[in-house]
């Protein structure tokens, strides 16, 4: 099964593919996390992203296609992927459309994570992960069982993203309010939208999806 989460930052979308990977062996395809890849290496690309990442806005929509592009040519994206981050755009839809149809991929379903925009802040700010193994954890909505460490690795380093800042996330919210909206009603024609309330706790929201899913 191919599926992209929809949802504006904060709404849950990482947290719910990486439950998805474990729980039915699909594999979770984040633009943001590439990106930061890309940064971390140094990259050209990552040279070009850094600061459009800071600011809040999207990067170029032609530096976005290339780099998702070359992943969906990977073979284990056949056993099902979760697009998380893409597409952000209407032309990123469209350009996505197109790279599936050369692959003979196809689409299944489009969940859409709802959620009350102004509560973002508080999620992203409180955000942070497991600097060996990538699980995701929350100051108030999700601690590591053990203070410090880990659930996933025992890992007991952390660390937080340079674009979480409470600045950063309205232009963010804007970005998405103008950029990638447009984009619900381009797969609701298409029949494959399912709307869920991102707002339930993260263990009420696997289950949502779950039965978007079906
Ligand atoms: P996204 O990938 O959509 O930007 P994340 O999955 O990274 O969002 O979630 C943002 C933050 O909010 C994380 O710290 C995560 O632990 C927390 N979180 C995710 N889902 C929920 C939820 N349903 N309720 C409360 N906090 C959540
Ligand atoms: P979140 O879901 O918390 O907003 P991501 O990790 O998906 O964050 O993305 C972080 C940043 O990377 C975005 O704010 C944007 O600058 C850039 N980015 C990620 N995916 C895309 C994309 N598909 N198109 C344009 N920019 C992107
Ligand atoms: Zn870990």
């Amino acid at each position: 099964m191919n599926i992209i989460l929809l949802g504006a930052p904060g709404a849950g979308k990482g947290t719910q593919a990486k439950r998805l990977e474990a729980a039915r062996n699909m594999v979770q395809l984040s633009t943001g996390d590439m990106l930061r890849q890309e940064i971390t290496s140094d990259s050209a690309l990552g040279r070009k992203a850094k600061g459009i990442i800071d600011a809040g806005e999207l990067v170029p929509d032609g530096l976005m296609i290339e780099l998702i592009a070359a992943r969906i040519d990977q073979e284990d994206v056949r056993k099902g992927f979760v697009l998380d981050g893409f597409p952000r755009t209407t032309a990123q839809a469209e350009a996505l459309d197109r790279m599936l149809q050369k692959k003979d991929l196809k689409l299944d379903r489009v969940v859409e994570m709802k959620v009350d925009e102004n509560a973002m802040v508080e999620r992203i700010v409180g955000r942070y992960i497991c600097v060996k193994c990538g699980a995701g954890y929350h100051d108030k909505f999700h601690r590591p069982a053990t203070e410090n460490t880990c659930d996933q690795c025992g890992g007991t380093e952390f660390s937080r993203r340079t674009d979480d800042t409470s600045e950063t996330v309205r232009a963010r919210l804007r970005a998405y309010q103008e950029q990638t909206v447009p984009i619900v009603s381009y797969y609701r024609k298409k029949g494959l939208m399912k709307s869920i309330d991102g707002m339930a706790p993260i263990d009420e929201v696997t289950h949502m999806v779950d039965e978007a899913l079906g």
